[in-house]
């Protein structure tokens, strides 16, 4: 039997604490609200990892880089613990990958299709257009397939043909204060870390369910149940839809049928010396196996360089995998000072979505239940942290009388 194992219900509860459920719950602890985050894995940040094979040497596993146009975030991050951990990241490119050589991407581009096609494609809303549509408009067919299709790929980690334009690049002012592309000292997950300072994060501790009261939420954990007026689900998307299956059914159901894909990372450390590649802030994939080769140069170390590939699911197995990584940095396994794989999961993100955002939104407009993830405003750290910041807004703005429970 479940024991509730709270004495008094917490003003809010967060489940998640990826950006997006530390953003929510760092604005509503700064209201005064009383706040729990429940996190399922032993350590925060979700999609930003950070492996630390070595003393000093943080290496990206998921999201690699932050900018200063993530104004909610920055704001939240200011606040918990300041922006002196913050590393600004050097300038380095982008190549396309072909035939053991990295290529410019300009290369690819064709100014003469572009000039031809740019200024109709501008006057084009993005609004409820996909990716595929909009950019091909604006760049041309040529351009699109043969530059564009495979760089949004290496940026989503998925293809891009059916991602909403309206989430793609929007325009945010930016936070003079801080550098325009950063990282932190302890990796990124340094940065979701620093972000939980005076929070009270529970970690190993999934939530298994949710139930409604009459006063506000139930939520069920291995150790006991704990009550919450106001509940934040700031999971992956596959998770909110089975959590809110039974209180919130006609959320639950249109959350669920959104498809999730897989990544399959491996991060490998190498000499300085072993690689001959040039600084680089990452390779394009295109027809390789790979959506996109992170390499951690932007924030150069004097012993080591690190390159994450993010492999296409299912195609290679895990020596294949190893044998591609030796032949894009022309060195031998036995160089590999340290290897990790790990699998990353994101939405399949469609024009339909932004509509079901919308859904969402009117349907828990008087609710005290915020969903928030990268599945409701954009992938990206900045409009996670944008859309948790305006929930966290909305939930503290309700008073008692309209926290209506239907
Ligand atoms: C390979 C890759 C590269 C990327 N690169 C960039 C980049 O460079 N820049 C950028 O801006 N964005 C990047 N992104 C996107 C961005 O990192 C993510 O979209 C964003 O971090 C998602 O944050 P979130 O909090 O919404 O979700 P998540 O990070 O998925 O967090 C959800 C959290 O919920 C937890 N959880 C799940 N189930 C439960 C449960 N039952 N109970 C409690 N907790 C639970 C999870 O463990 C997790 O911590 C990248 C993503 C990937 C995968």
């Amino acid at each position: 039997m479940n024991t509730t194992i709270s004495a008094h219900p917490y003003d809010l509860i967060v489940i998640g604490a990826g950006v997006s459920g530390l953003t929510l719950a760092s604005r509503a602890a700064q209201s005064g609200h009383s706040v729990l985050v429940l996190e399922g894995e032993n350590r925060v940040g979700g999609c930003i990892e950070s492996w630390r094979p070595f003393d000093d040497f943080p290496v990206e596993l998921g999201a690699h880089t932050a900018y200063n146009s993530y104004g909610a975030l920055l704001t939240e991050l200011e606040a918990r613990a300041g922006l002196s951990g913050l590393l600004p990241r050097e300038k380095a490119g982008y190549y396309f990958f072909e035939h053991g050589k990295t290529v410019s991407p300009l290369r690819r581009l064709s100014f003469l299709s572009l000039l031809i096609h740019l200024p109709f494609g501008l006057l084009r809303d993005k609004a409820l257009v996909s990716v595929g549509a909009y950019y091909r408009r604006l760049f041309g067919v040529g351009n699109y397939q043969r530059l564009l299709a495979p760089a949004f790929a290496a940026v989503l980690s998925q293809t891009a043909e059916d991602y909403p334009a309206a989430w793609l690049f929007r325009k945010k002012p930016r936070v003079k204060t801080a550098p325009r592309k950063y990282s932190h000292t302890g990796g990124l997950q340094g940065l979701a870390e620093a972000m939980t300072t005076d929070l009270i994060v529970r970690t190993g501790t999934p939530a298994l369910a949710i139930s409604r009261t009459d006063t506000g939420y139930t939520v069920t954990t291995a150790q006991g149940e704990l009550a919450c007026r106001k509940l934040a689900i700031a999971t992956p998307a596959d998770v909110a839809g089975r959590l809110l299956a039974d209180a919130h059914p006609d959320l639950a159901r249109p959350i669920s049928h959104i498809k999730m894909v897989d990544i399959e990372t491996l991060a490998v450390v190498v000499r300085r010396d072993a690689v001959r590649l040039p600084k680089l802030a990452g390779l394009i994939g295109d027809t390789a196996p790979f959506f996109s080769v992170v390499s951690r140069d932007p924030l150069q170390h004097a012993d080591y360089r690190a390159f994450t590939f993010h492999f296409r699911p299912d195609s290679l197995d895990a020596a294949q995998k190893r044998t591609v990584v030796a032949q894009v940095l022309a060195v031998a396994e036995d160089q590999f000072l340290a290897l990790t794989e790990k699998t990353n999961r994101l939405p399949w993100l469609m024009v339909e979505h932004v509509r079901l955002a919308a859904q969402i939104d009117q349907h828990t407009r008087n609710l005290p239940l915020a969903l928030v993830g990268n599945y409701l405003n954009g992938l990206s750290i900045g409009d996670c942290a944008e859309r948790a910041r305006r929930e966290a807004e909305r939930l503290m703005a309700l008073s008692p009388s309209n926290e209506s429970m239907d």
